[in-house]
């Protein structure tokens, strides 16, 4: 049995005279003597419950009339076309009940009145996620992912799941969580993205994966955690091009999505959300090197990294999505592709958005012989890959796929500062609870 019959935000005045049971939190209670009102929220909205002593006998009145904030409720009650109530409607209920008080004082103002500091937030995550705005941002993420999903199944994509626990590094690096594994030592996965290329090998032909990815790494910045969600893809038979195409249809899809099915939690965010436009601006990374050196007067020399700054700087100046393509063969990872016809650039782009990098993809490596050699180069030993090699040898498609952050989508789309505010118990270099 459900006990509610609607929520508040499927009620209005054209419903005078509807009976209705709502359940939700006692939001705010207000007396004025004879008449009090108490609002109810739940998460579609608020309605104004107004308690009225002849309705409710004198006792019920008196004790709904001391509900403390924050109490779970159920009313039981008619609709009222009221012009004077705040959405044209009131509830006359001819039953409070208090399903499970709560305690005074509260660890934080969830009415949104009072700002409160990110740490005591995710302290009491559970009362902050009462806030209508924060609430808003997570229900709008799993329309985020709604949209991918159905976009990866009009696609042909199938959803696969790869282990988390694995016993060798993505690409070497160092910044991996150890775990005891009874008696041999294993790892958090850093991403999906050995096994996705297996998969090619495989046959499976188009696969995603929506996991989470560990990053051991002592980052202390608003886009950056320990644990984050990935959306993977990788696609036989497909180049760089194809899956950058997919990428940004999937990205301007999701917009499309939560800004036709999301409307109430737009309005409470206050956004009026912009679809971007189709195709996204391509940009090389030599084409970004010299955009940052004329006008910035950055001092990069050619197979540097990106800094922070010039990011910012082609962000502001583009103001929109972009690619940043062909970049320097010696600073991604060994699977990215090189040019056949000048190896030092490859096959890697990153999606941007301008506030930060969004996803990361490239057409792979497909030759044995040639990831053998990369993998070399990078400096690392090829025998530790054995497991992920062996799929290369017995006939391997050429392929393509990338890694998108899924709360750095959200965070840019819905304008959020810190990505803390686009994950609901985050993971970072001091919290580890709740
Ligand atoms: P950055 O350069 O921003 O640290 P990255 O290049 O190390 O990111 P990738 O390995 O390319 O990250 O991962 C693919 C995507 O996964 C990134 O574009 C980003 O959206 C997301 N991502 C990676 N690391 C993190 C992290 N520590 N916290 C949140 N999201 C992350
Ligand atoms: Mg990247």
């Amino acid at each position: 049995m459900i006990l509610r019959t609607h929520y508040s935000g499927d009620i209005n005045a054209e419903m005078d005279g509807k009976e209705v049971t709502l359940a939700g939190f006692a939001h705010e209670t207000r007396d004025l003597g004879g008449i009090a009102f108490l609002v109810l929220r739940d998460r579609k909205g608020l309605a104004q419950i107004t308690l009225v002593k002849k309705l409710l006998g004198k006792e019920a009145f008196k004790s709904a009339r001391s509900i403390s904030r924050e109490s779970v409720v159920l009313v039981k009650g008619t609709v009222k076309a009221e012009p004077k109530a705040p959405r044209g409607f009131e509830i006359l209920p001819g039953e409070v009940q208090v399903l499970n008080p709560a305690q005074v004082p509260l660890p934080l103002d969830p009415t949104e009145k009072v700002e409160c500091e990110l740490d005591t937030r995710l302290d009491a995550r559970f009362m902050d996620i009462r806030r209508p705005s924060v609430l808003a941002a997570f229900e709008i993420e799993s329309a985020v992912l709604e949209s991918l999903r159905g976009f990866f199944r009009e696609n042909a994509v199938t959803e696969v799941f790869t282990p988390k626990i694995v016993a060798a590094a993505t690409e070497g690096g160092t910044d991996l969580f150890p775990i005891s594994y009874f008696e041999k030592e294993a790892f958090l996965n850093q991403s999906p993205q050995l096994y996705k290329q297996m998969l090619m090998g495989a046959g499976m032909d188009r696969v995603f994966e929506i996991g989470p990815i560990f990053r051991a790494e002592e980052h202390d910045t608003r886009r950056h955690l320990n644990e984050a969600v990935s959306i993977d893809l990788e696609v036989s038979f497909a180049d760089d091009k194809a899956v950058m195409e997919i990428l940004e249809q999937a990205v301007a899809g999701a917009y499309r999505h939560v800004a036709e099915n999301c409307r109430y939690q737009l309005e409470v965010l206050g956004l009026d959300l912009k679809v971007p436009s189709l195709p996204f601006r391509r940009i090389t990374y030599s084409e970004a090197l010299g955009l940052a050196a004329d006008k910035a007067g950055a001092k990069m020399q050619w197979g540097d990294d990106l800094d922070t700054e010039t990011e910012r700087f082609l962000g502001q100046s583009i103001g929109e999505h972009y690619f940043l393509t062909d970049w320097p063969s010696s600073i991604k990872p060994y699977y990215t592709l090189p040019y056949e016809d000048h190896p030092e650039v490859c096959r890697g782009f990153d999606l941007m958005h301008p506030r930060m990098e969004l996803a990361s993809g490239a057409q792979r490596v497909h030759d044995y012989e040639q990831l053998v050699g990369r993998i070399k180069e990078k400096g690392l030993d090829p025998d530790g890959f054995e497991f992920y090699l062996k799929a290369f040898r017995y006939g391997m498609p050429p392929h393509a796929g990338w890694g998108l952050g899924l709360s750095r989508l959200v965070m840019t789309m819905l304008n959020l500062e810190n990505i803390r505010d686009a994950v609901i118990f985050p993971r970072d270099r001091k919290r580890l609870v709740p």
